[in-house]
């Protein structure tokens, strides 16, 4: 037995599953999970030893690498001052700062600690501010693990095929609206059918929890113009695609501007630090300047808080454009390698983001044609890749991520193990 497999057992015992989120488990592409030991720059280190070359990358925060030389120095040296005071810090304006100056529609943001947090946030802020109930979600989006959001979410959720789940009551999702990704046909309908009573749309500006799934031109556009008509709020939840398609987030490169914003991953530098902000006006609402309650014992947590300014200070030098075209290159060869082995595929792919679906299906643009992947495969591929020491997602509905810290040589090394893999 392996020393994972070993510490899997003992893990059982303590934790439900084993793990502390579950699509960690690996259950879905029948494997045991890895237990990591270190991680630096494009390199994930488990237990045994074995170096592997991580897309994961912590499902997306580390586009610098793991443990940045800078941002590991801050916050080390943050921590040396006290973990934390749960009383106002200057380091708190500094990321609340960077963060309104990177996305201009953010004019004032509330720290939190997970993305699920910001994004429970900001729809009682929308719900608050609004005086409405009803908030419309896509069919395979995944905005955290709040109750109103667990209808038809992605990620694990879709992962496990467990719909919706138990301990949350139906009053609860009566509230939630549910449309197709894409299809702006049943938002308009939802709309006219309950418009007075619609707080917000909350949308992934290009969805990343049912695999990769780019907006179709003019589906953004269209949200917008739907939620100003209506008196709704438009909320971008950018936990994946903020910093990480742009500096700008998805709203700078598609040039739409929400309401809101929930941010997540990148702007903790790998540390727990979620937010949510947007408009002043809106934001003034929350407490204590306002009356819509939120609060956090750890929220603005110094360390945190240090090296998620240190990380958006690098990122705001980094060379995206760069980072994308080598994404496009690894796509464009991955798609000549399966078109060679006569495997079919639809690549998904944005700046540094890409997704494999092994299907038949021309075009991946929503739930439905995202489960058309075949998930036996992606297994087999999965573990290929595994043994040739290329971490992948162990989901076939998640993102693959590259880092300014990915090398040509690790790229190549990538695309050798493709070529070999029997699938
Ligand atoms: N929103 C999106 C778009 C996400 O991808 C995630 C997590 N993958 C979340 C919200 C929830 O973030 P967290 O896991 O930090 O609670």
């Amino acid at each position: 037995m392996s020393l994972s497999e070993t510490l899997f057992q003992e893990a059982q015992k303590y934790i439900p599953g084993g793990v502390n989120s579950p699509v960690r488990a690996c259950k879905s592409v029948d494997a045991t999970p890895l237990f990591i030991k270190k991680a630096e720059g494009s390199r994930i280190t488990s237990v045994e030893g074995a170096s592997y070359i991580d897309y994961v990358l912590s499902w997306g925060p580390m586009i610098l690498g793991h443990a940045h030389p800078d941002v590991t120095e801050v916050a080390v040296a943050a921590a040396k001052k006290g973990a934390s005071y749960g009383a106002p810090c200057e380091a708190e304006i500094d990321l609340a700062r960077a963060v309104c100056h990177a996305l201009p529609t953010v004019e004032m943001v509330r720290m939190v600690n997970s993305g699920t947090e910001a994004t429970m946030s900001a729809l009682r802020l929308a719900r608050g501010y609004t005086g409405r109930n009803k908030v419309l979600k896509f069919i395979g989006g995944y905005h955290g693990h709040g109750d109103p959001f667990l209808a038809s979410a992605g990620s694990g959720v879709a992962t496990l095929a467990i719909p919706g789940t138990p301990g949350v009551p139906a009053d609860v999702v009566a509230h939630t609206l549910l449309a197709q990704y894409n299809d702006l046909e049943q938002v308009k309908a939802h709309f006219e059918r309950h418009g007075d009573d619609i707080a917000c749309i909350i949308v992934e500006p290009v969805a990343g929890n049912m695999g990769l799934v780019l907006p179709k031109p003019g589906f953004l556009e269209g949200l917008r113009e739907i939620t100003r008509q209506y008196g709704a709020l438009l909320i971008f939840d950018e936990v994946i695609t903020g910093f990480r398609v742009d500096f700008g987030g998805a709203q700078k490169r598609f040039g739409i501007q929400p309401d809101l914003t929930c941010l997540g991953k990148i702007i903790g530098g790998g540390f727990p630090v979620g937010a949510y902000g947007g408009r002043r006006d809106i934001m003034q609402r929350v407490a204590p300047c306002g009356d819509v309650y939120q609060a956090g014992t750890l929220s603005g947590n110094p360390v945190a808080m240090a090296a998620g300014t240190c990380t958006l200070e690098l990122l705001s030098r980094a060379d995206y454009a760069g980072l994308e075209q080598r994404t496009q290159a690894l796509v464009a060869e991955l798609k000549s390698i399966f078109a060679e082995k006569s495997v079919p595929v639809v690549i998904n792919q944005i700046a540094s983001i890409f997704t494999i679906f092994f299907t038949q299906t021309p075009e991946i643009v929503d739930f439905p044609t995202a489960s058309t992947a075949d998930s036996a495969r992606y297994t087999r591929f999965y573990a290929h890749m595994r043994e040739k020491g290329v971490y992948l997602a162990p989901s076939g509905y998640e993102c693959a991520f590259l880092s300014f810290a990915h090398s040509d040589r690790d790229i190549n090394i990538t695309l050798e193990a493709v070529r070999s893999a029997q699938l």
